[in-house]
């Protein structure tokens, strides 16, 4: 089984489009979203809709659960949380009801899905070798696949230790042998590892490899859609830089 893993969309449909023109063309037998669809970006409905049509997996993330009023925005950066409420005067009932079904977590052929983390599958994030330990004490998967951070990495934990693997454009990675694994595919809308490219993961269970894929979209599309709402300036100029 070949699956496509996506992540972190935020509402940047020309994001999503470019990489779902990409997973087209890579056939896969499935596609799972691990979460936060929206908030940051300016097309949160259709991006929920294009997900409920094309994803055959999706999980809730936290931004998700701060526009539907399930998280205080309080625990939110002030730009998350001006467009968290910007969200919620938006979106309409398909994708609020969308949105309303999911979970934040969930095992799919013997792999564990977490937005966040195995610990914290809402808050917390796995970017230290600490929290990944964490999170391979709290799940018995073998490989974990997790979001939330918008940064493409791996964690291998083999006898010998853990080893972190930052994971640019085209890295392929080899999930045979006994190591286990935790994967993130970076951000679809928001992508923070200094790669603006738009990113996803191809999971083969088969033949036991993950490869990192990145796909160029027209940033200054969605750019121009977040001033034309008068979303944050920030939250434009960041999607310029990947960061
Ligand atoms: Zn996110």
């Amino acid at each position: 089984m070949r699956i496509a893993v996506i992540s972190d969309i935020h509402g940047n449909l020309h994001a999503l489009d470019a990489v779902l023109d990409s997973i087209a063309g890579d056939a896969p037998d499935a596609v799972w979203c691990l979460g936060d669809l929206v908030g940051y970006g300016p097309r949160p409905n259709r991006c929920c809709t294009l997900v409920a049509e094309r994803a055959d997996v999706c999980l809730i993330g936290n931004h998700d659960l701060g526009v539907l009023g399930r998280l205080d925005l309080d625990d939110f950066s002030v730009d998350a949380a001006a467009s968290a409420r910007w969200t919620a005067t938006v979106l309409e009932d398909e994708p609020r009801r969308f949105l309303e079904s999911l979970e934040p977590q969930s095992v799919q052929e013997d792999v564990a899905l977490y937005h966040a983390s195995a610990r914290d599958p809402v808050w917390e994030y796995v970017l230290t070798p600490f929290a990944a330990l964490a999170s391979f004490a709290a799940s018995e998967a073998r490989v974990l696949l997790v979001g939330h951070s918008h940064v493409a990495l791996a964690f291998g934990l083999a006898d010998k230790g853990l080893e972190t693997t930052i994971a640019p454009a085209g890295t392929g990675l080899d999930l045979s042998g006994e190591s286990r694994w935790i994967l993130n595919p970076g951000s679809v809308g928001q992508p923070r590892d200094g790669d603006a490219r738009a990113a996803y993961l191809l999971l083969d269970l088969e033949g036991r490899r993950a490869e990192y894929r990145r796909v160029e979209y027209p940033v200054e599309r969605t750019q121009e859609e977040i001033r034309e709402r008068g979303l944050p300036e920030p939250l434009a100029e960041r999607l310029a830089q990947g960061i």
